[in-house]
């Protein structure tokens, strides 16, 4: 949890203003306070469901709401996003890892980041654990390396054109969503092998946009 102190927030409408703020960039906010520093200015705090935060694009980003406004401190933000190598060196315990690495990119390139960064993982633990033997086509190769390299972080069930993961630890509720590391690493997974780099994998259901679970759709031609 971090908790962002706001000065400046003295005229009415500041609270919902803020809020709306938090809430349309996607941070998620757990709660708020309005309280009075030692001198009687009005503060307000802000606590998001986070662990990364990059400070002083936050402290820009409520100037630029309201030039009166001004973050005086961010509390309980862990320095510094992991690297893609001490995610990969975790494997598979890695969900509290991409999580902090997804919460460290501001929603516009999030999912892009999150993506690129699971098809190196997932290219690396393709070479590392399933290269050996002779390569497999799709849907075999899905069945019997994927699934079994997923199942690695949960419970996956699978057809031949469609994976699910009903307890995805990259879908948290309240948390960020980071279920497009998993669209990059089973991209990635695939591209590695010689006989499956024209599949496609593409997010189709998720848990953080009200499915009912994280889905990915597998396109291919035999
Ligand atoms: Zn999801």
């Amino acid at each position: 949890m971090v908790t962002i102190t706001i000065s400046g927030v003295d005229k009415s409408g500041a609270l919902a203003r803020i809020t709306t703020f938090f809430v349309r960039k996607g941070y998620p906010l757990k709660g708020s306070q309005v309280m009075q520093s030692a001198s009687g200015a009005k503060l307000m705090k802000f606590s998001l469901d986070i662990t990364q935060l990059d400070k002083a694009k936050l402290a820009a980003e409520i100037k630029d709401l309201s030039p009166d406004f001004s973050v005086v401190s961010v509390e309980g933000a862990q320095s510094g996003a992991p690297s893609i190598k001490e995610i990969a060196a975790k494997f598979p315990d890695i969900a509290p890892l991409v999580q902090a690495y997804g919460e460290s990119f501001g929603t516009e390139t999030r999912d892009r980041e999150l993506i690129e960064a699971g098809k190196k993982i997932g290219a690396f633990q393709y070479e590392k654990d399933w290269s050996f033997g002779s390569p497999l086509k799709m849907p075999t190769a899905l069945r019997r390396t994927l699934v079994p390299a997923l199942e690695a972080f949960d419970k996956v069930e699978a057809t031949d054109t469609e994976v699910t993961l009903p307890e995805s630890p990259f879908c948290k509720t309240g948390k960020i969503a980071c279920c497009e590391f998993l669209t990059g690493f089973m991209q990635g997974f695939l591209d590695a092998g010689p006989l499956t780099q024209n599949t496609r994998v593409q997010k189709t259901g998720c848990k953080a946009k009200g499915d009912s679970r994280c889905t990915y759709k597998f396109s291919y031609e035999l």
